[in-house]
């Protein structure tokens, strides 16, 4: 099983592209959320890179909303594993592990000199997304996602801030970039001017929030 606290997933990953860890330059955080940061706190202590997140979330990553009790037990006590990472953390309500941030990012803001900032709240309170502007592509974390190729957003379950999702889904839509990389599955690399296209159709025009993304 690869562990996620102690970013073992996140190693064998830039293993599998060929980079070496020690190339880490920063960690941008899209959110707080355990499947998106549990490595982070290991992964900064490590390589001693900096790390960016939004004020929003900085209260569940730096664990000031972990849950005592019978919740948080149950939390510290469901493994690691698949989907049961996210039920562990929101058990917990926060990161397994508390890291804090070198720099809360700002709307608009460009960080390591190359990444825009785009404030993005709705799945969380302080979801950001990250524009790489030399390749034109948009890590959105969970303010959009792709299955099959094609445009999603993520279930409803998983959206506490509906109103604040659609204009944070429509703001990534707008962008006009080359590529779409979310928090999930593989990224959008055709076609991608077109899925925008029609996923902001659809929310312009009042579409439902899908039940399951
Ligand atoms: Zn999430």
């Amino acid at each position: 099983m690869l562990g996620w606290t102690d970013a073992e997933d996140f190693l064998q990953g830039l293993k599998a592209v060929g980079i070496a860890p020690e190339q880490l330059k920063a960690i941008l955080l899209t959110h707080w959320h355990n499947d998106h940061s549990a490595g982070a706190a290991f992964l900064k202590r490590k390589f001693d890179v900096p790390v960016y997140y939004g004020a929003g979330d900085e209260p569940f990553l730096t664990r000031q909303t972990a849950t005592q009790g019978i919740r948080g037990w149950l939390g510290k006590h469901v493994p690691e594993e698949g989907v049961l990472v996210l039920l562990r953390g929101l058990l917990e309500e926060a990161a397994p592990e508390a890291v804090s941030a070198n720099h809360l990012v700002i709307d608009g803001e460009i960080i390591e000199g190359c990444f825009r900032v785009l404030a993005t709240p709705g799945h969380t309170g302080g979801h950001a997304a990250f524009v790489h502007e030399p390749t034109r592509s948009l890590f959105c974390g969970d303010a959009l996602a792709v299955v099959a190729n094609r445009l999603r957003l993520m279930a409803r379950p998983v959206t506490p801030d509906l109103p604040a999702a659609r204009a944070s889904a429509l703001r990534c839509l707008r962008e006009e970039v080359e590529f779409i990389c979310p928090g999930h599955r593989g990224p959008l690399v055709e076609n991608v001017r077109e899925e925008c296209l029609q996923l902001g159709k659809y929310l312009e025009g009042g579409g439902r929030w899908p039940l399951l993304g």
